[in-house]
């Protein structure tokens, strides 16, 4: 077992940066815990509204002038910042890592699709645009142009620290706008760093600020009336009960992406061990704490008889606990483990309150990852294995509610249409995948599931940065999306001219 080297060797002091300049705050500071080896890493404020109402004034003293920025010499700092963020990809890696407790080669992808963004995000001279058309009368005419708006606020999980702020950020500051970040205060030290990057490439003070903490600072931003919109990104009761609802009352654009319940179907023609290989990183990659992450296995039996429809069952069920019982769990620093610890002892015990759940409602625990094994010695605080439940049915408190963590619940479904409506049973909409060989199953999964992000044969649906996120249902608020296209007609207002010179 070999350990990759820990880029914090000391605790880190979690800064603010605001309008250019890093500021300790003046809120209470709480210890932030490597989950995998319970050492404190560094500590991080709860912020003030006052700290933040600064941040919105120093974000609005700096939008005058950067709007006028040309778009082609704010790119310019977007190809520095991704030129950085390269530089410093492996540092930043291990630090998500140690701050959230994934796996380095998870973390080296979070990393990669945040960089991504940055990377679509610097196309921005040929993604503002606008369109015209003479003559729309005689002599007359017109076009649209987009502008920015002012100042954004992010707001985001503790799951993907690095990456989900960058679904919104650099799409943000391309178009002329300023933003202010509030990462999750459970790890909230890469988004220190990228700031420390910004700082940087060259963003002008105001333009990129990071304000620390927890429900103080977003409810500042949401009762602040000069934050022009809100991306937010977190469960559902937050999403739906705090921000889409305030962000309605006080007349603020919203993106409000939320909590999800993912199905993923096996049809009897699927590709078994393909599959299976998909499942194990859609059910226990970072620790089933994804928000595409595989939830509910329904295996199906269409065309089957009673007795061939078992048999498949059997055989699927058998092969995703063989695989499922083989992950190897321990620090994502060592290169050989393939699932880290869960982010806090908070979050363990709400997830073994589930599997208790399941086992009081009738479910057939299979894998009890509750008996914690690991590669290396471990405290054991905020560890499980994985955990599979067989015999569960959608209206299970297992099958039905988000549980966030590594534990897999198998069905069954006699029919594909079977199948369809378990998806629309359940409140939400995220994703939602079909393994199968047959391209009618396939259209039809597409054409009819109402979900946000559709796999055919792919495990973790993750749109890319030039596509939009998706989401349905109880799993988002709003109407854009972020990453792309999308994000860009967000963060912009359409204005049209119509022009006559006589
Ligand atoms: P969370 O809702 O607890 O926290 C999200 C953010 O909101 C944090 O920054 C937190 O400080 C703040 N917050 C929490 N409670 C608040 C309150 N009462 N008032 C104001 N602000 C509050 O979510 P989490 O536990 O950090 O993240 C996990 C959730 O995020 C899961 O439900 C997961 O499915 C969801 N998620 C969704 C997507 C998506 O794209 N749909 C992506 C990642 C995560």
């Amino acid at each position: 077992m070999a350990i990759l080297e820990e880029p914090i060797k000391e605790p880190v002091n979690v800064m603010n940066y605001i309008g250019g300049e890093w500021v300790e705050s003046k809120g209470k500071y709480v210890d932030i815990v490597n989950p995998a080896t319970m050492k404190v890493i560094g500590r991080v404020p709860r912020s003030t509204a006052d700290e933040l109402n600064g941040a919105v004034k120093a974000a609005w003293d700096a939008f005058e002038e950067w709007r006028r920025t040309p778009p082609v010499a704010r790119a310019r700092c977007l190809f520095r910042l991704k030129e950085l963020l390269e530089e410093n990809f492996e540092e930043l890696s291990r630090i998500v890592v140690m701050e959230h407790g994934k796996i380095i080669d998870e973390a080296r992808g979070e990393v990669r699709r945040g960089i991504e963004n940055v990377e679509v995000a610097a196309g921005i001279p040929s993604l503002m645009m606008g369109y015209n058309l003479e003559d729309v009368a005689r002599g007359i005419d017109e076009y649209v142009i987009y502008q920015p708006v002012g100042v954004f606020g992010v707001i985001s999980p503790f799951n993907f620290p690095f990456m989900v702020p960058l679904w919104f950020a650099p799409y943000a500051v391309a178009t002329g706008n300023c933003v202010i970040i509030k990462p999750s205060s459970e790890d909230p030290i890469s988004q220190m760093k990228i700031a420390e990057l910004a700082e940087e490439a060259g963003f002008p003070p105001g333009v990129w600020n990071v304000v620390n903490g927890g429900r103080e600072v977003v409810n500042a931003m949401l009762e602040h009336p000069d934050i022009s919109g809100i991306c937010f990104v977190g469960s559902t009761p937050v999403a739906k009960n705090v921000i889409y609802k305030k962000c309605g009352e006080t007349g603020k654009r919203v993106i409000a992406q939320a909590g999800a319940k993912n199905f993923i179907l096996v049809m009897p023609d699927a590709n078994l061990e393909r599959t299976i290989a998909a499942c194990m990183t859609s059910f226990f990659g970072n620790a089933g704490q994804r928000c595409l992450a595989g939830a509910n296995l329904v295996v199906v039996g269409e065309g089957l008889s009673e007795q061939e429809f078992n048999n498949f069952y059997d055989k699927v069920v058998k092969a995703f606990v063989d695989s499922a019982s083989k992950i190897r769990v321990g620090y994502g620093l060592d290169e050989s483990v393939q699932m880290g610890p869960v982010r806090d002892e908070e979050k363990k015990k709400r997830i073994i309150g589930y599997i208790e759940k399941g086992i009081e409602e009738g479910a057939k625990l299979v894998l009890d990852g509750r008996q914690v094994k690991l590669i290396g010695d471990w405290p054991t605080n905020c560890f499980l294995n994985p955990t599979v439940f067989t015999e569960v049915t959608p209206d299970m408190t297992i099958g039905r509610e988000e549980i966030f963590g590594p534990v897999a619940c198998i069905m069954r479904a006699r029919t594909f249409d079977e199948a369809v409506d378990m998806i629309h049973g359940n409140p939400y909409g995220n994703s939602a995948s079909i393994f199968t060989q047959s391209g009618k199953w396939a259209r039809e999964f597409r054409y009819r599931v109402l979900c946000g992000n559709i796999g055919i044969n792919i495990g973790i649906p993750a749109p890319m940065a030039f596509f939009p996120f998706g989401g349905m249902k109880n799993s988002f608020f709003g109407v854009l999306h972020g990453q792309g296209r999308e994000a860009i007609r967000f963060f912009t207002e359409a204005k049209v001219v119509i022009e006559r010179w006589f």
